[in-house]
């Protein structure tokens, strides 16, 4: 259970502090450079688990799944030419003010800017 705790948390800190979006492979390869022994599996599991808890939240872009830490921005930015993806803040997603305005139950929303992102300019 402490195992469980601490990889946990080492993770959530990982997707946490993280400018980007991570992919599984992305935290586990951050684990790797902590010297953390943690199998890409876990990885996996761990993640799936925090989304499952409202901890973070996940995109699919490109059939890979993405890791954010903020629960209630679904918002990102795609860059078309380096694929790189960003996530942009944007406080629209009050969903219980959707339901309520819309009188539908919202249970998730996605959006997506696409452009050319700073770097490829
Ligand atoms: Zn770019």
């Amino acid at each position: 259970m402490q195992r469980w705790t601490s990889q946990l948390s080492t993770i959530l800190n990982i997707v946490y502090e993280a400018e980007h979006f991570l992919s599984a492979e992305q935290v586990y390869r951050e684990l790797r450079g902590m010297e953390k022994d943690i199998g890409l599996a876990t990885v996996y599991r761990n993640l799936k688990k925090m989304v499952s808890q409202g901890l973070i939240s996940e995109v699919s872009w490109n059939d890979v799944r993405y890791y954010t830490r903020h629960p209630f921005s679904n918002a990102f930015f795609v860059c078309e030419k380096c694929g790189n993806m960003i996530r942009v803040d944007i406080p629209i997603a009050d969903q219980n003010y959707l339901s309520d305005e819309i009188g539908m139950q919202v249970s998730g929303w996605r959006m997506t800017f696409r452009g050319i992102c700073r770097r490829c300019e």
